[in-house]
């Protein structure tokens, strides 16, 4: 692998995604790529933007030119796989769709829902740390990693954890990695729990008058039926309901979407099988990031979130395109807006102002590139932030990975 020698003043050339420029695009293939050209970024302190997908690649604040792109997909399939023990070993850049579609072979899965699973890749989304409505019952990937093989910002090669599903000594550092947004090491692999797929699905969607009511109904159902996999109240348009997933043997199955028939009223839609899970791939779709919409996430208090919704709802009257998805139980609200250039800025200031009312911490997750100074994209700046300078400069001491990024 050759690397350009680069002075500060090359004109950065290549795109990774609209306004984000880097100087040269270097694919790895095999973790040893990731270690030379760590050492290298670090010995000339050259920044590094390690990407997989691109999907979360502008969120936070924005890189907007850096000396190296560090293209993880390469680093693509599966490594060791033990359907009996439930375990899985795959390269940081494979696809999530590809990885489920090889678990799906032994009636196994890893219990997550993610936007455009055939872009998003498995190191990306341990990196991001997000998750989607089935954390409800599932966890996040958090609690599925069990071990991981990873590169320092100084070029150090380092594994942690392992192929077992009870690690009891050291640093849980795969696990501190998750969400550290490739600021502190590039995952090369990563070994993950992996969990029986569910032998069918449905799906019910009950309207309701108001996103409040539609929250509180979400609140008692996820509390009366531990069958509920996934339960979010949703606007769309002007339009409010309350999804319902479950998951599990048939006849559980039935019986939720009985009573949860029963419980949502007169206007109901049933889906089952692939309808109901193409219904949530399609939901989680339409908050992903996407450069014409702004798209800010909120999480507060369980037990505030549906006054907190009321609040941000009335914040729209009758506008056009807005889109808000509440999960009850997991006390996240996110909220898509169509991006014109007007108007937008005092609605987002409003909205920040009720989560900061409430105690709720907010990210700014999608913005066009003209609108991504309406607020502070990581929302306030949280407790802690000196201890996670250190350890950024613990791991990363040339300050090479994603520098400014996070926080730190
Ligand atoms: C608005 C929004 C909504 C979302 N909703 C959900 C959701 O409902 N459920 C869910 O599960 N996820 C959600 N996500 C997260 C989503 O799944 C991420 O887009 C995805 O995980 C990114 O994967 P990627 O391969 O495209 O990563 P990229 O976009 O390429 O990279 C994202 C970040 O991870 C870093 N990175 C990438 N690969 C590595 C690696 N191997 N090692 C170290 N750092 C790395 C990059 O430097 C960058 O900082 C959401 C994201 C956004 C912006």
């Amino acid at each position: 692998m050759t690397m350009t020698s680069l002075d500060a003043t090359n004109v950065p050339l290549h795109e990774l995604v609209p306004g984000i420029r880097v100087h040269e695009i270097v694919t790895a293939s095999i973790p040893g790529h990731v270690s030379e050209l760590l050492v290298h970024a670090a010995s000339s302190r050259s920044s590094v933007i390690p990407f997989g997908g691109k999907r979360s690649i502008a969120t936070g604040n924005r890189i907007e030119a850096a000396h190296y792109g560090l293209d993880l997909t390469g680093l693509r399939g599966v490594i060791a796989y033990e359907p009996a023990d439930l375990t899985i070993s795959v390269w940081a850049g494979t696809p999530l769709a590809e990885l489920q579609a090889v678990l799906g072979e032994h009636g196994q899965e890893i219990p997550i829902d993610a936007p455009h699973p055939d872009q998003t890749t498995i190191g990306g989304l341990v990196a991001t740390g997000f998750a989607g409505p089935r954390r409800l019952r599932s966890g996040s990937l958090r609690d599925l990693l069990i071990g991981c093989a990873y590169v320092r910002g100084d070029g150090l090669a380092a594994k942690a954890g392992g192929m077992v599903v009870k690690n009891v000594s050291g640093f849980e550092i795969p696990r501190f990695l998750h969400g550290s947004w490739g600021a502190l090491a590039v995952l090369t692999s990563v070994n993950l729990k992996v969990t029986p797929r569910p032998r069918t699905e449905g799906t019910v969607v009950g309207a309701f008058p108001d996103i409040a009511t539609a929250t509180n109904a979400g609140h008692a159902l996820i509390a009366s039926n531990q069958a509920i996999q996934a339960c979010v109240a949703f606007r769309r348009g002007r339009v409010f309901a309350v999804a319902v997933r479950a998951m599990g043997r048939a006849a559980a199955v039935n019986e939720t979407m009985t009573s949860t028939v029963t419980a949502v009223g007169d206007s109901v839609e049933h889906l089952e099988g692939n309808q109901s899970m193409e219904f949530w791939q399609e939901l989680v779709n339409r908050f992903a990031e996407n450069p014409d919409r702004i798209v800010l996430a909120i999480g507060a208090r369980p037990r505030d979130i549906a006054t907190l919704a009321a609040e941000v709802d009335s914040v729209f009257g009758e506008m056009d395109g807005v889109e808000t998805m509440v999960s009850p139980g997991l006390g996240v609200m996110r909220v898509s807006l169509p991006a014109p250039d007007d108007g937008v800025g005092p609605m987002i200031e409003a909205i920040v102002s009720i989560a900061t009312d409430h105690g709720a911490s907010w990210v700014l997750e999608s913005a066009p590139p003209s609108l991504r100074s309406l607020a502070p994209p990581w929302g306030p700046v949280p407790e802690g932030v000196d201890l996670m300078r250190s350890v950024k400069r613990e791991f990363d001491p040339a300050g090479i990975l994603n520098p400014g990024r996070l926080f730190v």
